[in-house]
């Protein structure tokens, strides 16, 4: 069961409310069952979560539309997070202009934008709660692997699992500039009779998946969660707390991050906070049919803008309706 295995809740912070909670900061309160997904009668609430580390583009403007639409029409919340914790890479005037284009494409969200740099010392107490278990370890592998490991992943990037050198460390021997790792095998024995499993709705994966254990061990290994002194916390852990935190009972989000869910389940589980719903969609691709990254700047948003684009043909352009 969720929750079995909680570690202890950190003093007071902003953020820390376990699974049960009501939501903080900007969502009203809501129960949650138990279980993957939201309970019955629960708002639908979602998020649309970029960084800053560049104009917004493409393919993450429809996944921004997607969630927004889906949003509307439930009669739920779409919410704004910044993925700001890189602050090496994040820059002000990315969020600024990431917010332009969302407004020219006619969205608008519901509350602030919650903005993850301003919540690193909750995140850090938070996951140093799960110290006491005997499920972290500090690495000083390389710093560039380390970095890479903390950011979203990326399409085509195959995720290189943690050949497991520096497992068995002590914390005590952690050092300035050592990352903290989850010893996935111990995080699966503390987590064994918890149902780790989510639900699915998007086109390629619909239904109720399991977290194999073995596969994750396999797949994903011992992730990186932190590293110290440079104030960076690992995409998986931010966005399960913040997911927590803001009540998303729906996460939207492109079909590159599906093979990650598993990651989020278990850090949920761990920390006591419910699994929202999962719903990955397709990638927006350009005429050669690669992603669009992120650093293309010639897709993006603000260039269709400049050459007369209306938010219309945008959205015919990625194959939405118009409202
Ligand atoms: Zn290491």
């Amino acid at each position: 069961m969720a929750g079995k295995l909680i570690a202890p809740p950190p003093k007071k912070t902003r953020s820390g409310p376990r699974a049960g909670a009501s939501p903080s900061t900007d969502t009203p309160a809501e129960t949650r069952g138990p279980g993957p997904g939201p309970g019955r009668g629960q708002m639908f609430v979602t998020r649309f979560a970029p960084s800053p580390t560049g104009p917004l583009h493409l393919g993450h403007a429809y996944s921004a539309l997607l969630a927004h639409d889906m949003a509307r029409a439930a009669g739920g919340r779409f919410l704004l997070r910044m993925e700001d914790t890189d602050l090496e890479r994040c820059r002000p005037e990315y969020d600024t202009l990431i917010q332009e284009d969302l407004h020219w494409l006619g969205l608008s969200w519901d509350g602030p934008v919650h903005r993850q740099s301003a919540h690193i010392a909750g995140y850090n107490a938070r996951l140093e709660t799960l110290e006491p278990l005997g499920l972290l370890y500090p690495c000083s592998c390389t710093r560039s692997d380390i970095r890479a490991a903390l950011a979203a992943p990326q399409e085509g990037v195959a995720h290189q699992v943690y050949p497991g050198t520096c497992r068995g460390r002590p914390m005590a021997s952690r050092l300035p500039g050592d990352a903290l790792r989850l010893d996935l095998a111990a995080a699966l024995i503390a987590l064994s009779g918890a149902d780790l499993a989510f639900l699915e709705t998007g086109p390629a994966h619909a239904g109720r998946h399991l977290v194999d254990p073995d596969e994750a061990k396999t797949q994903i290994g011992d992730v990186v969660l932190s590293r110290k002194g440079e104030d960076i916390v690992a995409y998986f852990l931010a966005s399960a707390f913040d997911d927590a935190d803001q009540g998303i009972t729906h996460v939207i989000r492109g079909e590159d991050l599906f093979d990650f869910t598993p990651v989020q389940v278990i850090l949920q589980h761990l920390f006591g906070l419910p699994t929202p719903i999962y719903h990955h969609h397709r990638l927006i691709r350009d005429d050669q049919g690669k992603r669009l990254a992120k650093r293309d700047d010639a897709r993006a948003i603000a260039k269709y803008r400049a050459e007369g684009a209306t938010p219309a043909d945008f959205r015919r352009m990625v194959g939405l309706p118009n409202p």
